[in-house]
């Protein structure tokens, strides 16, 4: 993905993930399948796509600006990338990074052979790594956060390409979730705090690797189990895996808003249905903010889960009264304001004929601006509803994502800039309310957060980030918190 700008005003109304990557050694057709695959992960991008791919003594790359059917639109085009090992990634770019060139998977010709990268995630000390680099004399092709740990590869002194790459990789601090192929075979890794997913499967003789496990059901793989937060995963062209823990032990610091907005509900994360533990939200929410209405209504699509779960604790009848069209763009496809907003009316219409008269509970999965909740609110109230309160299965999301996420500015956040009875108003609901953190955690399975030692990254909600911020510290932005790598002894 690219470098973060934190000073950078991003459109769109939602937090967005910003990659997916997948990956398979050892499969007849694997660009084909690298497609499909990441078909399945389109979710976590739809700016861009790349598929690379290498038959045993030549890489292949085909890379795109557009969704997944779009740029492999054809069998001719995937015969061009032959082979039985590929890998791919889809991308959402922040503002100012899009363009060809930092489409991924990345590719180098190192002294020890082609090395290609795909990257979920956001390297937190980029900039400062490449503004050493390239007073070393390096020379970036891409504007990339990945493009650096090519460079730190390239550039390390180890003997053997794996402790170059771990070498590479103990420099560099933030979120990452690997895919990369040599001519030996694939290397999966995850940072040590895994904070962006990554799974392992198998098809056959073939193994496969994705950043969520719906991807391993799609090309018909079975999931084995998630790479382990600071795992290292090796397999060669015999199909042999090797597994390293280069880094020690860490508490892992997983994204715990994957379990609320970015997988997808048919995905297993952390060995548990997200779909359940979304019910589980909505269950949660309405022990802790329980309103007194005639109808629960999901925001679509991604509110339906809590909505479900917050209709069977509270008893009240769950109904459809927002009705998606999915014949329409996605919002964030679409960068001018007027655009979007046009789009949120395009994609979502009242149930007139439901909430007419009726007292109606929105669920929705988090507030980001709050723009996009206030149209949902007077859609509601325009379609004749007697009180409109809205409920949120997630906390307040006061704090940016340095992680992946493509986050506002945090003085964008609504959540940043006002208490919750100032954003009620704001949204112009009868009330509104979010799950708690611990609420949040009980539904992951937790007791609760632990605040010593918090057993996922929650930062956007708590400001807790568990990773230093070099590059936001660098920059000297006060309100911003850097705190030391929570180590294990
Ligand atoms: S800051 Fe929020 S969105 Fe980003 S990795 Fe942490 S929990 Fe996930």
């Amino acid at each position: 993905m690219n470098f973060t700008n934190p000073f950078l005003d991003r459109d769109g109304d939602k937090l967005r993930e910003e990659c997916g990557v997948f990956g398979v050694i050892g499969a007849k057709d694997a660009a084909s399948m690298t497609a499909l695959g990441l078909h399945a992960l389109q979710h976590r991008g739809q700016e861009a796509v790349g598929i690379t791919s290498f038959d045993g003594s030549e890489f292949y790359s085909h890379r795109g600006i557009g969704h997944v059917a779009q740029v492999f639109n054809s069998a001719e085009r995937l015969a061009e990338l032959p082979g039985a090992m590929a890998s791919g990634h889809v991308r959402y770019s922040t503002t100012g990074g899009s363009g060809l060139r930092n489409v991924q998977p990345l590719f180098a010709d190192l002294a020890s052979g082609g090395f290609s990268i795909a990257h979920n995630g956001n390297i937190s000390n980029a900039m400062h790594l490449k503004r050493d680099l390239v007073q070393k004399g390096a020379i970036f092709q891409s504007t990339s956060d990945t493009e650096v740990i090519i460079h730190l590869v390239a550039t390390s002194r180890y003997p053997t390409l794996l402790d170059r790459f771990v070498d590479a990789l103990r420099m560099v601090e933030g979120a990452y979730s690997l895919i990369c192929m040599t001519s030996e075979g694939m290397i999966a890794c995850r940072d040590p705090l895994g904070i962006r997913p990554l799974v392992m499967g198998r098809i056959g003789d073939a193994i496969v690797f994705a950043s969520e496990s719906v991807a391993l059901d799609v090309v018909g793989a079975e999931l084995i189990r998630q790479i382990e937060p600071g795992e290292l995963v090796q397999v060669d062209h015999k199909g042999t895996i090797s597994s390293h823990r280069p880094f020690g032990n860490f508490n892992a610091r997983p994204c715990i808003f994957e379990h609320v907005y970015f997988s997808r509900p048919d995905s297993v994360l952390d060995g548990q249905s997200v779909y359940n533990v979304r019910k589980q939200i909505g269950v949660e929410l309405a022990k802790e903010s329980l309103a007194a209405a005639d109808l629960v209504i999901p925001v679509p699509d991604s509110g339906v889960p809590a909505a479900i779960g917050y209709a069977q604790q509270s008893g009240i009848p769950f109904e459809l009264g927002i009705i998606r069209s999915h014949y329409v763009g996605r919002t964030f496809i679409q960068p001018s304001d007027g655009a979007r907003h046009a789009d949120v009316k395009r994609k979502h219409n009242a149930n007139r004929a439901l909430v007419e008269g009726k007292r109606i509970v929105l669920i929705d999965d988090s507030i980001v601006r709050g723009t996009t909740s206030m149209k949902i609110v007077q859609m509601m109230r325009d379609a004749g509803a007697a009180e409109v309160h809205m409920r949120i299965a997630s906390p307040p999301t006061e704090h940016s994502c340095f992680y992946g996420v493509d986050t506002p500015e945090r003085s964008k956040l609504l959540a940043a800039r006002m208490d919750i009875q100032a954003m009620a108003e704001f949204i112009q609901a009868d009330s509104l309310a979010f799950v708690s953190i611990d609420g949040l955690y009980r539904a992951v399975g937790e007791a609760g957060r632990n605040k010593g030692c918090a057993q996922y990254c929650d930062a956007c909600f708590t400001g807790d980030y568990p990773t230093r911020l070099t590059d936001l510290a660098e920059r000297d932005t006060p309100d911003l918190l850097t705190l030391p790598i929570n180590r294990v002894a």
